[in-house]
């Protein structure tokens, strides 16, 4: 199975589970939750670059 990770909060993601999903640059984005969704919607580019970043904006 393949593992995916939050790129907003870099939490391990079970596709299955994810609460939200994303394509951006031919690649897709599985978040734990929705607001990580917004976020990564809001500076795609901020979060796929593999920067670091603060956590859940919950
Ligand atoms: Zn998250």
């Amino acid at each position: 199975m393949e593992r995916h990770v939050d790129p907003v909060c870099r939490m391990d993601v079970d596709p299955a589970k994810a609460r939200g999903e994303s394509e951006y640059e031919g690649k897709r984005y599985y978040f734990c939750s929705p607001r990580c969704r917004e976020e990564f919607e809001r500076e795609p580019s901020r979060y796929a670059g593999g920067s670091r970043s603060g956590g859940c904006p919950s």
